[in-house]
């Protein structure tokens, strides 16, 4: 009779698991997959190539920082929970006042001390975090470069984008497809935010921390408006009805309770609240001035190099050609076409350019002058508007007309300062600008950039590339 009864209970438990296991399983979101013509190794390289860069244009606080150490706690107790594949993550901390934060494909993520102001609870802050997390898991910006390369491509390397998954990467490169800070792959669709607000919101469940403080923060983000939270919600717009949606995901769980602040919040709360972290503003204008240059992975500092040995930036003799948009060029086979934060595209050796600081390499771009009456005029309008960004750059003698295959052109040499120092000195720049008339009321120009003691050696070089560009027609 007993042993009846302990066997129809046993029998009871293992009915109630058998029913409760799928519909545990089912309850978890499962994302759609997107095409993604980016290999596994190639999404790890594209966002550690961009974690570099950032690394070289914003202030970030050292790696043994407390409040790093404790971005790094939290990040691994979501990652634990995070569905999917495994990602090499990583996390650091921007010294900025703005409430930011930001992953790049295959893991790196940014937290700006900003948001751990902003954060009236730890879960707020995991909320931020396994949003970001979630991002990556689905590999939304590599997903996202993957339709427009589609869209982009010539047929003819069309096929060798989406035949093959090796070649990505290069191709991104050709077509000037790039994820540093200020990516449009980081800047995500509403589909895109619905989705990394239930996977995150799982990941949160299952780490222990309430979902719904990730939806209230976004929340008062929003309700801040024109304050501090516009730079987060840029990226990542509000794809409507947020806090019903993650109510839904949190219904379809079994009912828990949450971890409370965790001591270590609380003091990485208060040491963030003593702090005194720089404004978007101060930070654009110290990168100008390369504070961040030889900021390295790991926080320590290495001392500010005087002009590369040129065995780093010279150039192959055998050129590849960039075909794509409205030109063809062809350019060293160890340099690399990028796009470039103020051109179209920016080709360059290996580090020659961190972001907008380009100390070797050529900068392509369209310009469309107001009204200009010759290709003299479009040429002077190019050359006041380069003038103004660039202080400091003057022109070297009167524009000349050429023929760039054909076509029309103009070139004039400038000279300004590179962002390369030597023993402490700013070291002098050479620029070549040559416009091109596309005949259609617009320009193409090139910028060929070097240090000035470097120039006569690159000229053959800048030469060969300048008679291999061909203006198409769109
Ligand atoms: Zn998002």
């Amino acid at each position: 009779m007993r042993q009846h009864r302990l066997a129809s209970r046993t029998l009871a438990l293992l009915l109630a698991l058998v029913i409760a296991a799928p519909q545990f399983a089912l309850a978890r979101y499962e994302p759609k997959e997107r095409k993604n013509a980016f290999s596994r190794e190639e999404e790890i390289k594209v966002g550690q190539q961009a974690a570099a860069e950032v690394m070289q244009q914003m202030p970030i606080l050292p790696e043994n920082d407390p409040l790093t150490k404790y971005i790094q706690k939290l990040g691994a107790k979501l990652v634990a929970k995070a569905p999917g594949e495994k990602w090499p993550y990583s996390f650091r901390v921007v010294n900025q006042k703005e409430i930011n934060a930001f992953a790049l494909p295959g893991g790196p993520m940014f937290v700006n001390v900003g948001t751990i102001q902003a954060a009236d609870n730890e879960a707020q802050l995991a909320g931020v975090m396994g949003h970001e997390i979630s991002h990556v898991v689905m590999r939304h910006a590599t997903a996202s470069a993957t339709s427009k390369m589609k869209w982009q491509a010539p047929l003819s390397i069309l096929g060798a984008v989406l035949g093959s998954k090796g070649g990505a990467l290069a191709q991104a490169a050709q077509l000037g497809i790039g994820f540093g800070v200020n990516s449009v792959f980081l800047k995500y669709s509403r589909d895109a935010e619905t989705e990394a607000d239930l996977v995150g919101t799982d990941i949160l469940y299952d780490a222990g921390f309430d979902p719904k403080q990730m939806a209230v923060f976004f929340e008062k983000l929003a309700a801040e408006g024109g304050g501090r939270g516009p730079e987060f919600l840029s990226s990542h717009p509000n794809p409507g009805n947020r806090m019903q949606r993650v109510q839904q995901e949190v219904a379809s769980l079994q009912p828990r309770t949450y971890a409370k602040n965790s001591s270590d919040f609380k003091s990485a709360k208060q040491r963030a609240m003593n702090a005194n972290p720089l404004t978007a503003q101060q930070i654009a204008d110290q990168a100008k001035q390369g504070a961040y240059k030889n900021q390295v992975p790991g926080g320590t500092q290495v001392p500010a190099g005087g002009v590369p040995s040129s065995s780093g930036i010279q150039p192959s003799n055998n050129f590849k050609t960039l075909n794509g948009g409205a030109f063809d060029i062809s350019y060293p086979e160890n340099w690399a076409a990028n796009q470039g934060q103020n051109a179209a595209v920016l080709i360059s050796p290996e580090g020659g350019a961190q972001g907008n600081q380009i100390a070797y390499g050529v900068m392509i771009d369209s310009y469309t002058p107001q009204t200009a009456n010759s290709l003299n005029d479009a040429t002077q309008q190019l050359l006041s508007s380069l003038m103004q960004q660039n202080q400091g750059l003057k022109q070297a003698g009167s524009p000349q007309s050429i023929r760039v295959n054909g076509q029309p052109g103009m070139s004039v040499e400038l000279l300004g300062q590179s962002p390369l120092q030597n023993n402490g000195q700013q070291v002098r720049e050479r620029d070549w600008l040559v416009t091109i008339d596309r005949g259609d009321g617009t320009l193409n120009y090139m910028v060929f950039i070097s240090p000035e003691p470097d120039f006569s050696s690159l000229r053959p070089t800048f030469e060969k590339m300048l008679r291999s560009f061909k203006v198409r027609s769109q």
